[in-house]
């Protein structure tokens, strides 16, 4: 039997008798099904979610913390759990999974202590007989709509801020991982039903019909830019509140003063995690001439030394990609780039010794140029495109071609460059010699075609908080400015 929505606080059968197959990436095999819920399920989660709201929305900001802190608890406590499953259904290894699980519970953790600790502000009223405050409320349903790549997380950088800010919450896993969204049902259950809610379901029969629901005023959306710009012109009617964290298509800077020691794993790193299927992987390389030739060499040695293979075992460093349609997808742009003059150092094909599973071989690709698919598209996959540049001016120029925004990496100890990398390059995240890092406290999010708005930090709040200004005449007297007053004595 196909597992059930989880709606008010337990599990329920879907109004549809429609279901999904989850496939395991690596054995290709259907493992499991989930509902595939429709119109009627969405209207019983957004009753449940509104009923929760009603309450949780006045349940005191310290007691909200306690309830996030436990979820953060009963993550780790499931966490071998949840990494497995996460591997199951997603390719990605086991380790880093377990990551994703520690990463996820660190989240509710803080925005537990964000919320217990928010405040609005007084600020300065027009004269001494008032008062003037910001204020800062729930919206109220908010529609968190993620992707596979890494599906707890990206939840986690939405449930717990709108939770913690007192909205109530419906979320849409992809259907690549409905089974690990689903097991967070144990995670929320302590909360009062129906504040958190799990819909399994296809982005049209679930998603779109969240999206436009008059009573869920909040999209918290990652994913593609295509499904971005589709949800955006659907909640454009009802002028909706959007968070959009959507794709890019990052660059890496190598200055002349690089040591290869360090950039060559860590490009490697930067552009292979989770086979490349990160928004913010590295997916165009730029590298100072003098090292071009050194640094090409060694990369492509290092990526061959790789071990592709089950995502379960320890010693995996990369798994399958999550799906034949995303490997197709990476094997069309390097064609593409190959066709037209770029030279495969390794790679470009699927690995020979493993027939069954979505892997792609990690992939180096020099001659390139900006006109290729693979420079110019989000890759989503373990392909490192790498061209030379001969100064900082053309490698800034260069990593600022392109209509995503979303972060930038840079190898240097030169502090001209940095100061002209963080000034000049158009991106939510620079990273100066730490590729990829995350911080809860450091707000997430893109320039141009990758989003709207920012996650993490106190801004990953405020996305969840409608602001009002309180301004306050204790007084009670006419104002001098008003029509003049003897006009209203004369009316009487
Ligand atoms: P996707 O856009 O296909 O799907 C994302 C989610 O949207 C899924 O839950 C899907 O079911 C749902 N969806 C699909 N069609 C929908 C519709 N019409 N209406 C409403 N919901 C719909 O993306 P994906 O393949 O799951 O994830 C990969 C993409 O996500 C990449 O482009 C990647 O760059 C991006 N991403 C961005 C970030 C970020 O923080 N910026 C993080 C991770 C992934």
């Amino acid at each position: 039997m196909a597992h059930q929505l989880w709606i008010g606080g337990e599990f329920v059968a879907s109004a549809s008798e429609e279901t999904i197959g989850v496939i395991n990436p690596y054995t290709e095999e259907v493992i499991d099904h989930v509902a595939a819920g429709n119109a009627a399920d969405v209207e019983s989660a957004v009753e449940a979610a509104q009923h929760a709201f009603s309450e949780w929305r006045w349940v005191p900001a310290v007691e909200r913390a306690d309830y996030l802190h436990e979820v953060a608890r009963k993550l780790r406590e499931a966490e071998d759990a949840l990494a497995r499953q996460l591997t199951l259904e997603g390719g990605k290894p086991l380790v880093e999974n377990l990551d994703e699980v520690g990463w996820t519970a660190a989240c509710f953790d803080y925005y537990a202590e964000i919320g217990r600790h928010s405040r609005g502000r007084v600020i300065p009223s027009i004269e001494r007989s008032q008062l003037s405050l910001v204020l800062k409320e729930a919206y109220g349903v908010v529609a968190c709509i993620v992707p596979w790549n890494y599906p707890l997380l990206l939840m986690g950088w939405k449930v717990a801020p709108a939770l913690a800010a007192g909205n109530s919450v419906i979320l849409k896993p992809s259907s690549v991982t409905p089974l690990s969204a689903l097991m967070l049902a144990q995670a929320f259950d302590h909360l009062p039903p129906g504040t958190v809610n799990i819909l399994t379901g296809s982005g049209e029969e679930v998603g779109d019909v969240l999206v436009a629901h008059p009573h869920v005023p909040v999209i918290a959306f990652t994913g593609s830019t295509a499904v971005g710009q589709h949800i955006a012109s659907l909640a454009a009617p009802k002028m909706k509140k959007l968070h959009l964290e959507l794709g890019g298509k990052d660059a890496f800077i190598v200055a002349e003063d690089a040591d290869l020691d360090v950039a060559v794993p860590g490009v490697a790193w930067a552009a292979l995690l989770n086979n490349g299927q990160v928004c913010t992987s590295t997916e165009r390389i730029y590298v100072h001439e003098c090292l071009y030739t050194e640094f090409t060499a060694l990369i492509t040695e290092y990526v061959q030394g790789l071990q592709m293979g089950d995502p379960l075992g320890p010693a995996t460093d990369l798994g399958p990609m999550a799906r034949a349609g995303y490997r197709a997808k990476v094997e069309r742009q390097v064609a593409e780039a190959v066709e037209r003059g770029a030279r495969v150092l390794t790679g470009g094909r699927r690995p020979p010794d493993q027939p069954t599973g979505y892997f792609y071989e990690p992939t180096v690709l020099v001659e390139v140029n900006r006109g290729m698919e693979v420079m110019c598209q989000e890759t989503f996959g373990p392909v490192l495109p790498i061209t030379r540049f001969v100064d900082f001016d053309q490698a800034i120029a260069l990593a600022n071609d392109s209509p995503y925004g979303l972060g930038a990496n840079l190898y240097t100890h030169n502090a001209r460059y940095v100061k002209q990398f963080y000034e000049r390059v158009r991106a939510g995240t620079l990273w100066v010699n730490d590729p990829l890092t995350d911080n809860d406290a450091g707000p997430f999010g893109g320039f141009g075609m990758s989003g709207l708005g920012r996650e993490l930090g106190e801004e990953g709040l405020d996305e969840f908080r409608e602001t009002k200004h309180l301004h306050w005449d204790f007084a009670m007297e006419p104002k001098e400015w008003w029509y003049p007053y003897e006009q209203y004595n004369r009316l009487r």
